[in-house]
């Protein structure tokens, strides 16, 4: 694990050497804020915090656009190329799933830890017709408020956000994006509520707003 520490040089000399969309948004990703945190995380496994052998090459090799797999046909159809891009917007993939409810048990668990009681995905807001948060503090967070977030993870590489919202020139531009859209969605909250929204890039920037 050590030898991660290399990670953002290597990344650096990588994308000098293969300047292309794609590995611009990996470097740009690399040096952002807060998202090489995930190397100084301990790893404790009650807390969920220590990575398999198997996640460390893949994590890294998706930094560094190495190849990750073999190149098949995905369950949906599309063909994955050996960068394995393709399994972090595939609508099909389980691990999609996984993900949300792993970033949401982690909010959770914090902020329970500091002493706040949390319900997730509280059906009470689902009642005042709008789509049900990820969770909410069941006592006042700030200013006689409960607050209520949602979690995104949206990934840095995906085509959408690489050519039309610019990963590749603006590192966090995916998080911003994906922010932004669930304030939007939230926007009929009643103000009795205090909303964040969580919004993570699959290579780690997360948005300004946390
Ligand atoms: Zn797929």
């Amino acid at each position: 694990m050590s030898s991660l520490v290399f990670l953002p040089a290597a990344l650096c000399w990588w994308a000098l050497k293969n300047n292309n969309n794609n590995n611009n948004a990996r470097f740009l990703a690399a040096d952002a804020p807060h998202s090489g945190h995930w190397l100084l995380a301990l790893p404790v496994t009650s807390c969920g915090l220590r990575l398999t052998d198997e996640a460390v090459r893949v994590a890294v090799a998706l930094r560094l656009g190495c190849s990750v797999c073999v190149a098949h046909t995905c369950r949906c159809g599309v063909l994955v190329d050996a960068q394995g891009n393709h399994g972090s917007v595939c609508k099909q993939a389980p691990s999609k799933i996984d993900r949300h409810q792993a970033v949401n048990d982690v909010i959770a668990r914090a902020i329970t830890a500091a002493g706040i009681p949390v319900t997730k995905e509280p059906v009470d807001l689902t009642i005042l017709g709008i789509k049900r948060p990820d969770g909410l503090t069941l006592i006042p967070w700030q200013g006689g408020k409960p607050l209520s977030w949602d979690v995104t993870v949206v990934s840095t590489l995906a085509d959408s956000y690489l050519h039309v919202h610019s990963t590749s020139h603006c590192a966090d531009s995916a998080a911003e994006t994906a922010s932004n859209r669930k304030e939007t969605k939230y926007f009929s909250l009643p103000p009795d509520y205090i909303f964040q929204p969580v919004a993570i890039e699959t290579l780690g920037p997360p948005t300004h707003q946390l």
